[in-house]
Parts: structure tokens; sequence; C-alpha cells
């Protein structure tokens, strides 16, 4: 399918144009693919999967898109018709260090995100490595507070020791940070699948 050929007609009855109708992406057990970013498709992408009957759609926006043959309204939830396993290892990005220490300093705890930094346990000058087991997120002040020195010399330690996470731990973590914008249809798919308080 040429998703490029339709017209979408965005006005009728439509709170939103297409390009502000992504899709939430739900793994084949209906949870989402990941939480942090939150998996998102945009309407072509969703449409295509659609097509080529890789996704159910579980819920729809108002807005439609029209070709000559026919008509169908955008998909706001789909979910995948095959698991998608995260057995495999997450990738050693800055992002997924910060997410893996929750955007906390290490050190204090501190959350003020324009603070936070990369500080490699073992310094390099003494060797250390940057690797996920040596590179902790922290703040900038207890950065320069630790500077060269190694954890004892500085009596500073993380928080958690660092290692490499699965992609459940990182999904895990993401679930804490919302995404600024939730769709309603979204809602129950999110919800549901937050821990229940004890
Ligand atoms: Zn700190």
């Amino acid at each position: 399918m040429n998703s490029a050929a339709m017209s979408v007609s965005g006005s009728v009855g439509a709170a939103q144009t297409p390009e502000a109708s992504p899709a939430l992406v739900l793994n084949a057990d209906f949870r989402p693919l990941s939480y942090f970013p939150l998996s998102l498709w945009c309407w072509q992408d969703a449409l295509k999967a659609v097509f080529l009957d890789r996704v159910d759609v579980v819920a729809e926006y108002e807005t439609t898109v029209r070709s000559p043959s026919f008509e169908m309204r955008l998909p706001s939830v789909v979910s995948l018709k095959q698991y998608v396993s995260h057995a495999r290892a997450p990738a050693f990005t800055r992002f997924n260090v910060f997410l893996r220490d929750s955007f906390a300093c290490q050190y204090c705890g501190s959350t003020a995100r324009e603070l936070l930094t990369f500080d490699h346990v073992i310094p390099r000058s003494k060797g250390g490595r940057t690797t996920w087991q040596n590179i902790v997120a922290a703040c900038s002040p207890c950065n320069i507070k630790k500077g060269g020195r190694m954890p004892k010399e500085a009596k500073m330690f993380p928080a958690r020791k660092p290692t490499r996470p699965t992609m459940y731990e990182l999904n895990e973590r993401g679930r804490a940070f919302p995404p600024h914008y939730l769709h309603e249809s979204w809602q129950d798919f999110l919800y549901w699948d937050s821990e229940l308080e004890p």
C-alpha cells in the first residue's frame, strides 16, 4: 500500500491532524513494546503494518484516511501479531545508561536533569573503561568532587553497583516516566500494565 497516494480527511469530526495521531504499539501480549521512549508509530507506519497483516487494530482515532478504493480510521492502538522478545541485550547508549540509573546521580541521588553527566567509577586515568560496569550517571558537582580519584579515595560509591541491564529491566525503569502526550485510548493499556499498590 502506498500511503502517500491517500488523502486524509482530518476535518470531519477529527480532534487531531493525522500527523498528531501516532499509534501506540503493543506487543502480542498487549503490553507496550517499550515505555521510555513510549513505543509509537506515525500513522503511515501503523497503516502499512495493518495492510501487511503484521498488527491487529485495537482502537481507532476519529480521523479517517481515504484512497479511491477505501476509507478507514487511523489506528490509535495496534498490537503486534508476533511476539517480540526482549531477550536481546540493550544498546550501550547515553540514554540507556541514564535510564538504568533512573536519571539520578548515583552518588547523591540528585535528579536535576540539566546537571546529569557520566562518571567513570574507576577513572580512565587508572585504567577504567567505558562500559556498563564502569559508567554511572552522576551530577556534575559530584563528578567534579570525585575527580580522578578511586571510589575508596573519594569515599564515593555508586548507590547501585553498575551492571549491564536487561531489556526487561530498562522497560521496567521506563514505566516510571510517562510521556507528555497520552491519547485516551492508550490509557487502558498503560494503566492496566502498572503495578498495583501493595
Ligand atoms: Zn550528585
